[in-house]
């Protein structure tokens, strides 16, 4: 490959602890504009910030999460620039001695496993919002200023926009997992900025890091990077360069859009932010917190296959989101199966929930009801495709399946007496059939059984089915 591309990501993850990083104002989202404040994240002089316990919490969760080496001093820093949603001026957030420094993130490519490395996590403020009016004017909610963030910096090791959306999937099932962050990408709870320039690896020639910023899904994300990269290649192999700048995607015109050019980078005149003692955090609260972490989605994987003795692939399905996971062993619970049970969930259920863009906990049916499905299948009062319309029932109506099975008369007939009556009657209809079998057109069997399953409207037991048409076809 003549060239590489190369890219880093800054992800901006608000936390979900119940008030802010330094007042007691609610850190809930949304709400009136301008209610959730007080003199501390309005930041009003003289008013004090306090930094939240359950913050640095947080944040020392993620980093051992992503495997991080966890600060035992750290400070709080003034970063200092100019926005009016930033009402004092400064942001404050942790120059040179953040929380959380290294760490990495594997991501499963299909030749392997590649390491991403993170270059730190620190913890942070957030700023207010501001809103342009149509009529042209700006005016500013500060309902965001001071809700708690964490910023994951990584390496610039993600060569594909592939490898990126899978480092951002792995990171925000990890977030979810360990509950330190809903990862809303729509409510903006988390942002990701994306670093991304081609290199021409014969010459070694590079072109200069563009910034994308505003995405607001990964699709976007992706989307933005491929378009990046085509645009990066094109010069370089014009001879030309890219400008330094940050742009964004543009959902409707499908491309980039400058933003503003960059400069040299731009100095913050970082200072300690002597608001704040120094923070001294011990070896045993860390290992406090690590022993209370969660199971991790890659340690819950390999408990799966372990557990349940279910394919490497469908564990990793499983347990790409928590809430998933879970109502995959709430149902193993309810029904023994769990080979059945990924089977349903894997296929009838997650194609269900894709189809319509709902999750797994927008579901009208719980485990139980899934594993009295899976029963009815299992001991044949229900042929399999039964059971699937069925599972469409409940999905729509969040009817119990014996309710729908009862309700639409589907119960199975397995008694050979009646089915022997419906058998006669279609090979008294199709006498061709018959001879076409007998001469060795194996197919005749299947469209004979084929009539007997819709002369019953699907309800006859298939396997008795089959084996009583051949008894009867075989017997001259
Ligand atoms: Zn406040
Ligand atoms: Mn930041």
């Amino acid at each position: 490959m003549k060239y590489k591309t190369i890219i880093g990501l800054e992800i901006h993850v608000e936390l979900m602890t119940n008030t802010k990083i330094f007042c007691s104002c609610t850190n809930e989202f949304g709400g009136e504009i301008n209610t959730h404040t007080c003199p501390v994240c309005l930041g009003l002089p003289g008013a004090m910030p306090v930094l939240n316990k359950a913050v640095l919490e947080y944040g020392i969760k993620s980093g051992i999460a992503f495997n991080s080496k966890i600060a035992n001093n750290t400070k709080m820093d003034r970063k200092n620039y100019f926005y009016p949603d930033l009402v004092k001026g400064y942001q404050i957030s942790q120059d040179e001695e953040p929380l959380c420094s290294g760490g990495y993130i594997e991501i499963e490519l299909e030749d392997g496993v590649k390491t991403i490395r993170l270059n730190r996590i620190h913890i942070e403020e957030d700023t207010g919002k501001s809103i342009h009016t149509e009529e042209g004017d700006s005016l500013l909610d500060y309902n965001r200023a001071g809700v708690p963030l964490i910023e994951i910096v990584t390496e610039p090791d993600m060569n594909t926009p592939e490898e990126a959306r899978l480092f951002l999937e792995k990171l925000k099932s990890t977030l979810e997992y360990i509950e330190v962050s809903d990862c809303k990408m729509e409510e903006g709870s988390l942002r990701c900025d994306i670093n991304i320039n081609v290199m021409d690896t014969e010459t070694g020639e590079r072109t200069n890091i563009t910034e994308l910023k505003n995405l607001n899904s990964f699709r976007a994300a992706v989307k933005a990077m491929e378009y990046e990269e085509e645009r990066h290649r094109k010069l370089l192999s014009q001879g030309e360069n890219t400008v330094k700048e940050t742009r964004r995607w543009d959902e409707i015109e499908n491309k980039t859009i400058t933003m503003r050019e960059k400069g040299e980078a731009a100095d913050f005149r970082y200072v300690v932010d002597g608001d704040f003692l120094p923070i001294i955090i011990e070896e045993e609260w860390i290992e406090e917190i690590k022993k209370n972490l969660p199971e991790l989605p890659h340690d819950k994987k390999a408990r799966l296959i372990r557990e349940y003795n279910i394919p490497e692939y469908d564990a990793g399905v499983l347990t790409q989101s928590r809430e998933l996971a879970d109502f995959f062993e709430k149902t193993v619970e309810f029904s023994k199966d769990a080979n059945q049970v990924s089977n349903w969930i894997m296929g009838d259920v997650l194609r269900r929930l894709n189809d319509a863009g709902l999750e797994i906990k927008d579901l009208k049916f719980g485990p139980k009801e899934l594993a009295d499905l899976i029963e009815l299948v299992n001991e044949g009062k229900i042929s399999n495709n039964i059971g699937k319309k069925v599972l469409r029932d409940m999905f729509e109506t969040g009817k119990t399946p014996e309710t729908i099975v009862k309700e639409k008369g589907l119960i199975q007939i397995s008694d050979a007496g009646e089915l022997e009556e419906v058998i006669n009657k279609v090979l008294l209809e199709n006498q061709q059939s018959i001879v076409d079998y007998r001469s060795g057109k194996d197919r005749a069997l299947g469209f004979l059984v084929g009539q007997v399953m819709k002369a019953t409207r699907g309800k006859a037991n298939p396997q008795m089915v089959n084996k009583m048409l051949k008894e009867k076809l075989e017997e001259e």
